[in-house]
């Protein structure tokens, strides 16, 4: 594999030892024969400052390191004059593997739009920014799997290509077979009505999966605790900062657990993730508050110390009503709470994240369990400041018969969903479990205000170029 040492490591590390490091060159700055060039190799936020002195390095080589050139050097490390790095590294040799033109490099020193970085999405992955957004991403991804890991949850693959259309959760992506080699103009790309839609998969329809949690609930029904974490796909045709046509969900799933299990669950998912990420990504985290938003740590802090604030929904529609607010979608028991009810809930009521239970049966799934009085489900949603809705979650409904009748009740199709029927007659249990918007959570740690800046490759109306 790769020789030499990740920077992180390079920067912990002692003085007076010989080092080898590559990365990316993020800035040069000349001054009297003395050159300090600071390389990034990703590993971390800082950069490694090196210090190329008069007559070290050949004038040919010297001349090709510039910003965004990829490079090898080879040195000594040794104690840092400048202030905020305790090291730097002396060069003895450097090799350039790519030279960048300075002129037409698009990461300058200055900042630049969210939008315009979207745009070099091949380059944006080196800017400060999205150096700590994806370093952030890959270590709340790596505690959602060390927690449910540690408490012996099986991690289950749930299929991306389904048949059940889930939840009604909105408009579907739908599967079609294109026999590319059988078109005219082949490579052009087929003309709308060159395209077979009956010829979905292999003759039947199929759709993107917009959950995992049907499948999911099959396995744990044998498995007991299980999660699945994969990508999740819904024709958003909307522009909102909060939606992507792609997206990563979380979904644990648990056997004899019912609704308080899951809620207890929720919390303690949250703060432990949370904890380990302020942990592992502290610079990126600090990077956050002092660039886009200055509440960022001492929110998180708050947030890994207390208590979730919990109400029921019937008594949420009683504070929205009692707020004298003027609320541009009403609010009255059966209407779902929307973007401004969850903000005022969460930023001006309880200034804390809030769970709300119980919600009518008739703005939530068919397979949520159905309450003693016939007209709420149990189910809950964790609404955060700033961002709304980050988890969804219920109780399922174990009964093969009100299973059956919630069917029918909702409209679906019984023939498509015989097997999550059938499961409800042989050892039919309790179970509940709930789905996290990954990128939701992403948005929450990291102060980031539009969506399609905490994924690599944004899905949405109109951008899918890369
Ligand atoms: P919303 O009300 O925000 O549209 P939802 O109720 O439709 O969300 P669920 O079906 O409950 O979403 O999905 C579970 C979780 O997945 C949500 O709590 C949210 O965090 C996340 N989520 C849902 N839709 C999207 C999307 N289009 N892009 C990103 N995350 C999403
Ligand atoms: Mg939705
Ligand atoms: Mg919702
Ligand atoms: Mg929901």
């Amino acid at each position: 594999i790769r020789k030499g040492e990740y920077i992180r490591d390079i920067l912990a590390g002692d003085v007076g030892r010989p080092v080898v490091a590559h990365g990316w060159v993020k800035t040069r700055r000349d001054s009297k024969g003395i050159h300090f060039v600071q390389i990034n190799d990703g590993s971390c936020f800082a950069d490694l400052q090196v210090v190329i002195e008069n007559g070290a390095i050949e004038e040919s080589v010297l001349k090709q390191v510039t910003t965004g050139a990829s490079v090898r050097v080879e040195g000594e490390l040794v104690p840092s004059p400048a202030s905020g790095q305790p090291v730097e590294l002396k060069a003895k040799a450097i090799f350039v593997y790519g030279t960048a033109d300075p002129a037409s490099y698009p990461l300058q020193k200055k900042g630049h739009t969210m939008e315009f970085l979207r745009e070099i999405a091949h380059l944006r992955p080196r800017s400060n920014t999205f150096g700590a957004v994806f370093r952030v991403r890959n270590a709340l991804a790596k505690a959602i799997h060390d927690f449910f890991q540690e408490r012996g949850f099986l991690y289950v693959h749930t299929p991306i290509i389904t048949t059940s259309d889930c939840e009604g959760a909105g408009a579907m992506f739908g599967v079609t077979t294109l026999d590319l080699m059988n078109l005219p103009r082949y490579g052009e790309g087929p003309r709308i009505g060159e395209i077979d839609f009956s010829q979905d998969f292999f003759g039947k329809p199929a759709y993107l999966t917009v959950s995992g949690q049907l499948e999911a609930e099959i396995f744990a029904l044998a498995f007991t605790n299980v999660y699945t974490f994969g990508p999740t796909f819904r024709a958003e045709n909307s522009n909102t900062p909060r939606h992507l046509a792609e997206f990563w969900m979380v979904e644990p799933e648990m056997a004899f657990c019912d609704l308080q299990d899951d809620i207890a669950l929720a919390e303690e998912f949250l703060k432990a993730i949370i904890a380990k990420v302020m942990d592992e990504c502290l610079p990126d985290l600090e990077f956050f508050n002092k660039r886009f938003d200055p509440q960022v740590l001492e929110t998180l802090e708050h947030v890994v110390k207390s208590s979730f604030a919990h109400v029921s929904y019937t008594e949420a529609i009683e504070i929205l009503q009692k707020s004298g607010r003027n609320w541009e979608f009403p609010v009255h028991w059966g209407a779902d709470l929307q973007s401004e009810h969850e903000r005022y809930l969460t930023e001006e009521v309880f200034r804390r994240p809030v769970i709300v239970t119980d919600y009518p049966k008739e703005i939530k799934a068919f397979y949520m369990r159905v309450n003693e009085d016939g007209r709420t489900v149990r189910a809950m949603d964790v609404l955060a400041p700033r961002i709304g809705e980050i988890i969804g979650g219920s109780q399922r409904e174990e009964r093969y018969d009100v299973l059956l009748q919630r069917i029918r009740e909702c409209g679906l199709s019984e023939e498509n969903y015989w097997w999550y029927l059938d499961l409800r007659k042989y050892g039919s249990a309790p179970h509940a479990g709930f789905g996290l918007g990954f990128e939701r959570l992403m948005l929450y740690l990291t102060g980031m205000k539009n969506i399609r800046d905490v994924i690599p490759f944004p899905r949405t109306p109109g951008s899918a170029e890369f």
